[in-house]
């Protein structure tokens, strides 16, 4: 679940770029790829386990699954085979709220973030490393001018997380990763239209520029029901596409790890 949201704000994040920046990529990322490409899979759906997980693993490609406790806990076996097998574990709060005026960084901090970090350390390993996802790309955590409360979101997740994927938002230049990792940049390009060109224009952005593209999905599903649904056929599309190219497909933990911002 998502709403469109813009993520610009001032001297927290950077500035989307709308032409190729001029200057020069990345000396390289592992194996000679160009760019470096994420998947993510958002809310701990069952679909993703019943149809995404074996495309990946058809393919042999690893991914981020953002979990939200609610939503996954009646599969919780599944999702713990889904770990074991090298997929990363992301946290996706407790309860996927999308409205958070209302939250102050204590109480967010203790309704959505430390219980929802002591259920997935109690059952997938103690993890300081783990990953956040907003809910509904929403950035703000409660009242006040926006970038007071993009800052409070980013001083809560601080204390917990290494990095924080947002919902909007160019490809990643590798070199501002570190300063903006808990806003890193992402887009759902499947969300409002089951089209995989969507997903390959912005991929091949990466390509060009030599950045980190990260796509997000939601349910996979043999039909597209409803916003959000991506169809079987585009997801493999999508994938297949990815496994031509020159680009490095590996979780998230894995590129902060290759661009050495993990441990800050
Ligand atoms: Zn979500």
């Amino acid at each position: 679940m998502l709403t469109r949201r813009t993520i610009l704000a001032g001297a927290t994040v950077s500035v989307a770029l709308a032409a190729p920046p001029a200057f020069a990529r990345r000396a390289g990322w592992p194996g000679g790829a160009r760019a470096a490409v994420s998947l993510t899979y958002d809310d701990g759906l069952d679909s993703q386990l019943d149809h995404a997980v074996p495309a990946l693993d058809a393919r042999g490609l690893k991914a981020t699954f953002f979990l939200t406790e609610e939503n996954m806990q009646a599969r919780l076996r599944d999702w713990q085979a889904v770990a074991a097998e090298g997929h990363e574990i992301g946290d996706h709060t407790v309860s996927h709220p999308c409205e958070l005026k209302a939250y102050s960084a204590s109480r967010f901090t203790r309704e959505q973030v430390t219980d929802a970090e002591q259920y997935f350390n109690a059952n997938f390993g103690v993890d300081r490393q783990r990953i956040f996802a907003f809910p509904c790309g929403v950035i703000d955590l409660g009242r006040g001018p926006q970038l007071e409360t993009e800052l409070r979101y980013i001083s809560v997740l601080r204390k917990r997380f290494v990095a924080a994927r947002a919902a909007d938002g160019d490809p990643n230049d590798p070199r501002q990763v570190g300063k903006d990792r808990y806003l890193l940049q992402a887009i759902a390009p499947t969300y409002d239209r089951d089209d995989p060109r969507l997903a390959i224009d912005y991929v091949r952005k990466a390509l060009r520029w030599g950045f980190w593209a990260i796509l997000i999905f939601h349910a996979v599903a043999p039909k597209r029901l409803g916003d959000g649904d991506t169809s079987i056929a585009s997801h493999d599309l999508i994938l297949d596409w990815i496994k031509t190219q020159r680009l490095w497909c590996a979780p998230m933990r894995s590129v902060l790890r290759e661009l050495k911002v993990e441990t800050a």
